[in-house]
């Protein structure tokens, strides 16, 4: 608490509050109720800060008339947990839930105010105990870590488990994992897990565990539910999919995007309907057509080449930026290029002048072999490069269009460079529709779900 002002400290000492209590503040005519929060060196010293039951941070601030009173003191510390010997009810589908991280696998620190990483697996298990009612589960731990600090290697180990859990009889599976880069994840185990017999679900949460607001509980029941009926086969994300606590929307992995940086429901399926709608309770709604299990064998293709790179496209790029993946002896980049899949490469006065330069740029790279792929910063719709003059110019510098997601197409081009001879074998796995992730046709609907 040495943060605060000396006025603070002492009336807290005063009441016997430390970091972690219950408190209230009253504060002229309002009112205010949360967990006492240390403060942040860059907050205001003569603020209380409270955890609200939101999960959010307010600051009060403290002057001459305000009260406050303890209302309950810090939670226990929790015993150490455990479980129950692994003992599967026949007609219960076996599933394993193998941990990432993220804020899922996470709890407030009440010294700092933050999120840390700090759930085990069996944590997360003892704190939704439904998912027992629901299959048969075992939990183990992949990793912790947040989902921002994932490599491709990271992605490749993941497989590589699933992989292995399935040939040794898991009947679904479910990866708890950080919500800022889960659809990565998704994208690059559906390229690298090939002809899955089985469910594989990401579930994370985008408020910590031990919250009131957390979405945990729900995503992880809801997954659980769908595996345990489902014959889809195949990768996919299982996320709130309205504000409230009801149901979760099932994504296909390779057509998902998290659209909202705090949302619970912030997944959304991009240019295709989500699989499914999952209520809590476990009804399921199908939208769509989906992937079943059929006979061609399971395989695993972890290969992933990471001299490859997303760059977005934007008013002032400079192509010095490319300049250095070429240095760099990259293999492939992908251009999140403006709209229908444009870049600033038209000259029309002093400003303009150097748009040549970015043209040139590209077709030397193309030329000496690079593969540069052409996505859009717009999550919705066609990448159509026929439509302006831009788009022809910029294919005749060798640039292609991809019709994905620009994440899922930089997992793809990543993905084919690592499992293939040379450039040649890549472009023909990039020209493949490897596990549907060109969308047959796009669903208008999908914008406004
Ligand atoms: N930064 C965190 C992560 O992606 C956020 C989350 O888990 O939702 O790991």
């Amino acid at each position: 608490m040495e943060n605060y002002s000396a006025q603070i400290q002492k009336a807290l000492k005063a009441r016997g509050m430390k970091a972690g209590d219950m408190i209230g503040v009253q504060r002229e005519k309002d009112y205010y109720e949360g967990m006492l929060m240390p403060r942040f060196e860059t907050g205001d010293q003569n603020c209380i800060v409270l955890k609200i039951s939101s999960g959010y941070n307010i600051g009060v601030e403290f002057t001459r008339g305000t009260r406050f009173k303890k209302i309950s003191g810090q939670p226990k510390s929790r015993q150490p947990l455990k479980l129950e010997k692994y003992n599967p009810e026949p007609g219960k589908k076996n599933i394993v839930i193998l941990h990432t991280g993220g804020t899922i696998a996470s709890r407030i620190d009440y010294e700092t105010g933050g999120v840390i990483a700090s759930m085990t697996p069996e944590e997360i298990l003892l704190s939704v105990p439904e998912l027992a009612q629901i299959v048969n589960i075992r939990a183990k731990m992949l990793f912790q870590m947040w989902s921002e600090d994932m490599e491709p290697g990271h992605w490749s180990l993941m497989a590589e488990r699933i992989f292995e859990e399935v040939k040794n009889g898991a009947q679904g599976i479910i990866i708890t994992h950080g919500t800022d880069t889960m659809h990565y994840t998704s994208a690059a185990l559906s390229f690298m897990l090939q002809n899955l017999p089985v469910p594989v679900f990401l579930v994370g949460s985008q408020r910590s565990s031990d919250r009131g607001s957390s979405d945990a509980a729900v995503n992880l029941i809801c997954a659980a539910h769908f595996i345990s009926k489902t014959d889809f086969a195949g990768v996919g994300i299982c996320m709130h999919g309205s504000m409230d606590d009801d149901f979760c929307f099932v994504h296909e992995g390779t057509h998902v995007k998290k659209m909202h940086t705090s949302r619970r429901d912030a997944f959304r399926s991009i240019d295709v309907l989500p699989i499914a709608k999952v209520m809590k309770e476990g009804g399921i709604e199908y939208l769509r057509d989906y992937r079943k299990r059929d006979d061609r064998p399971f395989t695993l293709k972890k290969g992933f080449d990471s001299r490859i790179a997303l760059v977005k496209m934007h008013n002032g790029f400079n192509c010095k930026v490319l300049e250095l993946f070429e240095k760099e002896k990259y293999k492939g980049i992908v251009l999140e290029g403006m709209a229908l899949g444009h870049a600033p490469v038209n000259v029309l006065d002093k400003f303009t002048k150097h748009h040549k330069k970015l043209l040139d740029t590209l077709k030397r790279l193309t030329d000496d072999g690079m593969i540069i792929l052409m996505a859009s910063q717009c999550p919705y719709g066609v990448v159509n490069m026929n439509v302006y003059s831009t788009g022809r110019i910029l294919q005749q510098a060798g640039v292609t269009p991809v019709e994905m997601t620009s994440e899922c197409a930089y997992v793809k081009l990543g993905w084919a460079l690592g499992n293939s001879k040379d450039a040649l074998g890549a472009e023909k796995l990039l020209k493949e529709n490897v596990v549907g992730e060109v969308p047959e046709r796009i669903d208008l609907r999908a914008f406004l779900y």
